[in-house]
């Protein structure tokens, strides 16, 4: 059977362990994609009342990633997220439940306002005390979109870093093979470990949690940390990219006009017409 050596950091050196992959997922809770976003009071964030609170899309394909390595090549996956009190629930719902061994929150008021850079920084510090052989993270949050944290991650913790990777096959024991989608094709990198990749759609069908998966799920560890326990205070977190106002896209002032008529036949006649002689489209 393929085996992997494991890397552990010590005093910024590497040494061989075991042979098992260790995984760190990272995982964003997001406004379901489904959710209608009002904005909250503050005007810079999104009001949560009423809104459904998922794992990012992306970060489901990374989980699920993550779970297939473990199931042919043995392991363990630790998922971690930065975010509220709600993010611990969306942990065991959509990483524990689905057969992820632990899971870690980073939960501290710092956190809360912070930019993408001290996202990074709170995650990179989590994921250093793990020492992963793969840390996994979704190309980008639904949400906000940046693309960055996992980039900055694999900066932080100086590790190499591929994105928008559709799809990843170990070729030694310490590299991986993995596919990015670019415009009319597709690359094919090897990528030594430890690395950080971020995925992509198509990479995987992630799996559903089953009633048994759930029930587990409450028994696994999920621990709390706050930046105290990570080594940083909130000077490392301050923004120094401000979100100054969050704005909904203004309503459409043309909205649109539904063509009436007798028949198929005389609606198909009013549109050519509106084309022609109104939009001066033809
Ligand atoms: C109330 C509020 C105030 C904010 N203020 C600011 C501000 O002043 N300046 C500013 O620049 N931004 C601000 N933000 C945005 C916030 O910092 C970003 O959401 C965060 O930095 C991550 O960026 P992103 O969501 O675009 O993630 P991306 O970079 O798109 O995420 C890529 C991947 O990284 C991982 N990831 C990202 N975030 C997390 C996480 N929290 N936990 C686990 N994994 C994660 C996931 O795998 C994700 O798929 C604010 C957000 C809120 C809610």
């Amino acid at each position: 059977m393929f085996c992997f050596c494991r890397r552990v950091w010590r005093a910024g050196r590497a040494y061989v362990e075991e042979g098992l992959l260790k995984i760190v997922v990272l995982v964003k809770l997001v406004p379901s994609s489904e959710a209608r976003i009002r904005i909250a009071a503050d005007g810079r964030s999104i009001d949560p009342a009423d809104v459904e609170l998922l794992a990012s899309a992306y970060d489901e394909y990374a989980v699920e990633a993550a779970l297939q390595l473990k199931e042919k090549f043995g392991g363990e996956v630790v998922a971690i997220s930065a975010g509220p009190d709600k993010a611990a629930e969306m942990l065991r719902k959509s990483c524990l439940a689905l057969g992820v061994d632990r899971a870690v929150l980073v939960r501290d008021p710092a956190l809360d306002r912070t930019d993408t850079l001290g996202t990074a920084r709170a995650l990179a510090a989590a994921c250093r005390r793990e020492t992963p052989d793969l840390i996994l993270c979704g190309k980008l949050a639904i949400d906000q979109e940046n693309a960055a944290v996992g980039p900055q991650v694999a900066a932080l913790l100086d590790l190499p870093h591929v994105s928008v990777v559709s799809n990843l096959e170990p070729s030694s024991e310490s590299a991986f093979v993995v596919h990015r989608e670019i415009e009319g094709g597709m690359e094919e990198i090897e990528v030594s470990l430890p690395a950080v990749l971020t995925a992509n759609k198509g990479m995987n069908e992630p799996r559903y949690a089953s009633l048994k998966g759930i029930m587990t799920a409450k028994k696994k560890p999920l621990d709390t940390v706050d930046l105290a326990a990570l080594g940083l205070d909130a000077q490392a977190v301050a923004p120094k990219a401000i979100l100054v106002s969050l704005k909904t896209p203004p309503v459409r002032a043309d909205q649109g006009i539904i063509i009436q008529g007798e028949s198929a036949a005389a609606k198909v006649a009013e549109l050519v017409r509106l084309l022609f002689e109104e939009a001066k489209a033809l």
